[in-house]
């Protein structure tokens, strides 16, 4: 196996022509399947030293990530923190310190495991990603780039160069839980990422999003339609929670049975709104 470290965007786009290249960006999920055997790269390009991949900046549209940025260096950003705490909130909880400090944003959308942490937020962001190649570049919406347990709508020779986030509301509410066999360093069993925006108990707008509950990350649109300006009650939230119960298609596996988390899933819909409504001044 031969391996090459590229230093720029002109060096990445060479090395991406040649026969049997794979990109590594922390190796977080790489090198596991590499030494599985289930991987076998015959070139490696590593592209965690390529400059113009590793920005985080806000500007008048949104913020844009460098695929290679760090998540450690994500979390860092006092931009993040501020403008899109949900983004924050769910990035600590993606792996250890150590594993903070070399996954990339681009190698956890790129494995495109249904159980990824970090497109919770950004789908809940309605994050898009750009997709370069050999001279050509195309943006797509985060939820057209996943197409099933890792599949992604990457072409051949193509990577992600950045994922930008629009401008966000400064009025959203943030939840985000993740279920695990333990607290920390944990994939998820299944997890709920919500964005809610309140007028009183009626909802002006809501992002709900979750994770190993179907072959992507998702949307939870059903849910999100049902509450939509509506008045946030007790009627409406269990509502809610029918719907999140056939909306996601979880299946069975070693860590958790179908049923399992498809009742979770949907009781931490409920809690998402219940804990919303129960943060607003009720009327006198
Ligand atoms: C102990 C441990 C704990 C973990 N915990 C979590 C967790 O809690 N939550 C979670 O979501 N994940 C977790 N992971 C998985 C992993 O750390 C993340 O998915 C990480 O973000 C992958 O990034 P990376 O830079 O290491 O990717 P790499 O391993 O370098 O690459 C992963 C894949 O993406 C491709 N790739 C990388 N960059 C690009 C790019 N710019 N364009 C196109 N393709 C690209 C590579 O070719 C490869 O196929 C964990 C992993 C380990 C080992």
């Amino acid at each position: 196996m031969d391996y090459v470290r590229v230093g720029s965007l002109a060096e990445l786009g060479n090395a991406l022509g040649r026969d049997g290249a794979t990109l590594i960006a922390g190796g977080t999920d790489l090198m596991v399947k590499m030494r599985a055997g289930s991987v076998r790269p015959r070139l490696l390009v590593d592209i965690s030293r390529v400059d113009e991949l590793r920005e985080v900046s806000m500007h008048p549209s949104g913020l844009t990530i460098g695929s290679a940025a760090l998540v450690a260096e994500v979390l860092a950003s006092p931009t993040v923190s501020t403008n899109y705490p949900l983004l924050a909130t769910v990035l600590r909880s993606l792996g250890s310190t150590q594993i903070r400090n070399r996954a990339t944003l681009g190698g956890n959308l790129a494995n495109a495991s249904p159980a990824a942490d970090s497109p919770l937020a950004l789908l809940a962001y309605d994050a898009r990603v750009t997709l370069a190649g050999a001279g050509t570049e195309r943006t797509l919406p985060l939820h057209e780039f996943f197409l099933g347990p890792g599949r992604t709508a990457l072409r051949r020779g193509e990577y992600i160069r950045s994922i930008d986030l629009p401008t966000p509301r400064t009025d959203w509410d943030v939840f985000f839980h993740k279920v695990g066999r333990r607290r920390a360093l944990t994939i998820a069993i299944t997890s709920v990422a919500g964005l809610i925006a309140l007028r009183g108990r009626a909802v002006v707008d809501v992002r709900v999003t979750a994770g190993s509950v179907a072959p992507t990350p998702i949307r939870l649109r059903a849910v999100e339609d049902l509450v939509r300006r509506r008045e946030l009650d007790g009627e409406q939230i269990a509502a809610a929670h029918a719907t999140a119960l056939r909306e996601v298609s979880p299946i069975d596996d070693v860590r958790a049975t179908a049923l399992y988390r498809r009742t979770v899933t949907a009781d931490l819909v409920a809690r998402f709104l219940h804990e919303a409504s129960e943060s607003t001044p009720t009327s006198p």
